[in-house]
């Protein structure tokens, strides 16, 4: 299997390198920027690190080339913003868009032709709870994760037909650099709420993503990753 997991470098993308690549899958990653971080990750698995912003189109597109045949496309790189609405820059709207949305459009439609050719393939996106519920001073993440949840479902249908299936996960508080800067307390807070109680870790999602990727008979599933947070 060849597995191409988007922003690898750190976070649940890196615990997905290790679990893809633990498996025997070919895995190459992208990621942005932080070089080092890429080089552990590829050192310590045998992964393929590609620096790659997955909101350049091109620029993926030249990432997929180097690639060859993909089985597996996990679009997991995303980023986020807290603060009021009211108050965020339209350039930072814009860019949580182009990474969080256009980057699954960049990755599909980069490895859709290698999928359409054995007609048979699995895609795995990344959204959130704040994607089903909404979240107080998250207004633009939660949206760019409401339409991971509706991109998914409609891909669903469109590539189905043509053996691709397409799931997400919606992970809950995950305890990620993503999550450096929240408050422990909030942090401790949001543990209690959820039934399980306690907040996720970067494998808790690689293992859902796994099961995605070998639930042949799944699609226009999005498997909450929450400890129960949202039922
Ligand atoms: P993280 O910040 O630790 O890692 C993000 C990764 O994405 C990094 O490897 C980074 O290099 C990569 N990345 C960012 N922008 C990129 C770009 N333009 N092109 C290529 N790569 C890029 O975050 P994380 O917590 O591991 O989050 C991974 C995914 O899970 C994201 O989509 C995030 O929205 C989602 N998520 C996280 C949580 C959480 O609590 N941590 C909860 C729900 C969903």
């Amino acid at each position: 299997m060849t597995t191409v997991i988007t922003g690898g470098s750190r976070g649940i993308g890196a615990a997905a390198v290790e679990l893809f690549a633990k498996r025997g899958d070919r895995v190459f990653f992208l990621y942005e920027k932080e070089h080092e971080a890429a080089r552990a990750v590829a050192e310590k698995t045998g992964a393929r690190a590609i620096c790659c912003d997955v909101a350049d189109a091109q620029g993926v597109k030249a990432a997929f080339s180097q690639i060859g045949d993909v089985d597996i496309l996990v679009n997991n790189a995303g980023i986020c913003y807290y603060g009021l609405m009211s108050q965020m820059a339209e350039s930072q709207w814009d860019r949580i868009f182009d990474v969080n949305v256009k980057g699954i459009f960049n990755c599909v439609n980069a490895a859709t032709p290698s999928f359409l050719q054995k007609q048979r393939g699995c895609i795995i996106n990344v959204a959130s709870m704040w994607g089903r519920t909404g979240a107080s001073c998250e207004a633009a993440y939660s949206a760019t994760k409401g339409a991971v949840i509706a991109l998914t479902k409609a891909l669903a249908k469109e590539l189905g037909p043509s053996g691709i299936r397409v799931n997400a996960v919606a992970p809950g508080v995950i305890l990620t650099d993503m999550c450096a800067n929240v408050d422990p307390e909030i942090l401790a807070e949001l543990a209690e709420e959820a039934p399980l109680g306690r907040n996720g870790s970067a494998m808790d999602v690689a293992k859902a993503m796994e099961y995605l990727a070998d639930a042949q008979f799944v699609t226009g599933h999005i498997l909450n990753v929450d400890g129960g947070y949202v039922i």
